[in-house]
């Protein structure tokens, strides 16, 4: 039996980035021998076993062929005959191709380290499109390492376009896709993903809806560069569709999560008041702050917050002075205490109207005052 380090693990090490888990790969092993080291299998018919002490995961070599549409539609043959070249083969780009044996030497039989050095995202073997969802793991390591300067391999880009118009994408899962999506979107520059996506013509299968354009991503690229969390990143991009309708489509379509669906649909309605929030009236200042429900959900208006501010820098704001506005107003508007209204013996809807004509005049004093300054 021999054990290898592969995938990420090798990549990142080579790159001088920090690993974050390591994947190994065994050859000339069957599961007999795995279980008889007391590995566990992490399910009944893969052969993938997690390591009894450390916890790390253990493949055993594996070749794989396509046996239907989608994801299902794989065989798996694992054998102790598969060889180390055999099982790096199946994978999807060169330099996630690389093993290292015990001793720290590299085997490379598909020119991963060349390919890492040139900075180049190549395919393995054209077995790459047996599985669409490498379409979005490439674009995925393309936002990644774009800081580094690299960039999809022209025949990869053409095969990762062969892929979109076969109308492959469409046998995605919405789970398998929002995976690479949301781990994209946390890259550290998410706009490349997308025009990866536009340049394969992927995007066009996957969210038709969206503008693809540097001008329509550059609020997804100011909220990366602002570290800005997913349900922003999400609601940034989503700026990029005009329609809440679509922005709606588009979540429902990736089963993305609550947060990030509702907070998408709040900044697709409410980022031209956000804009205006210093000519608001109170009244209209106050109805915006109860559609996001400050007094129960202050995070939630932070980071809508956050989502108007990317889009001013977006369009080449320096600052952005709605934001502290608009903080200070839901602040204030919390800051209304209701105890001495139930004290003076307001009930029900009384109470309601009295506890609103307050918050109505503590906007009132906010505008003013902010308008002073
Ligand atoms: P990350 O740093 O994002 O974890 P990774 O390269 O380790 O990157 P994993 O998703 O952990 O990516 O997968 C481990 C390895 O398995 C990859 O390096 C690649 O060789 C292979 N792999 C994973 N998914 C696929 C796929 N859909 N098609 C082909 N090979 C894949
Ligand atoms: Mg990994």
């Amino acid at each position: 039996m021999h054990i290898y380090k592969v995938g990420g693990a090798v990549r990142d090490r080579l790159l001088g980035r920090p690993v974050s888990d390591v994947d190994w790969l065994v050859v000339g092993a069957t599961v007999e021998d795995m279980h008889a080291q007391g590995f566990r299998p992490v399910g009944a018919d893969f052969p993938v076993f997690i390591h009894p002490k450390t916890g790390e995961e253990y493949a055993l070599a594996r070749t794989e062929r396509k046996s239907g549409r989608g994801y299902g539609g794989f065989t798996f043959h694992a054998s102790p005959e598969v060889t180390l070249e055999e099982d790096l083969i199946r994978r999807d780009l060169t330099i996630n191709a690389m093993a290292e044996d015990a001793q720290g030497n590299l085997l490379d039989p598909y020119n991963g380290k060349a390919d890492l050095e040139n900075r180049i995202l190549r395919h393995v073997s054209p077995a790459f499109a047996e599985d669409p969802l490498r379409v979005l793991r490439v674009a995925r390591f393309a936002a990644r390492y774009a800081p580094l300067g690299f960039n999809v391999a022209d025949d990869t880009l053409a095969l990762m376009r062969q892929l979109s118009v076969s109308g492959e994408l469409q046998a995605l899962t919405a789970e398998r896709a929002w995976k690479e999506i949301e781990r994209a979107l946390m890259e550290s520059q998410p706009q490349v993903f997308i025009e990866v996506l536009r340049d394969c013509g992927a995007l066009h299968e996957l969210m038709p809806e969206l503008d693809g354009s540097s001008q329509a991503l550059a609020p997804l690229r100011q909220a990366a560069e602002h570290d800005q969390s997913l349900p922003v990143r999400w609601a940034c991009l989503m700026l990029a569709i005009h329609d809440t309708t679509q922005i709606n489509a588009v979540n429902q379509r990736f089963k993305a999560p609550r947060d990030c669906q509702e907070l998408a649909g709040l900044v697709g309605d409410c980022l031209p008041l956000a804009d205006r929030a210093r000519e608001l009236e109170p009244s209209a200042l106050l109805a915006l702050l109860q559609k996001f429900d400050v007094y129960r959900r202050p995070q939630r208006f932070e980071e809508f917050i956050a989502a108007c501010q990317m889009a001013a820098f977006a369009r080449g704001a320096r600052s952005y002075a709605q934001a502290d506005y608009l903080r200070g107003a839901a602040s204030k508007a919390r800051g209304v205490d209701v105890k001495p209204l139930v004290a003076r013996g307001l009930t029900g809807q009384a109470l309601g109207e009295a506890l609103k004509a307050e918050r109505l005049h503590v906007l009132a004093q906010h505008k003013a005052t902010a308008s002073c300054v």
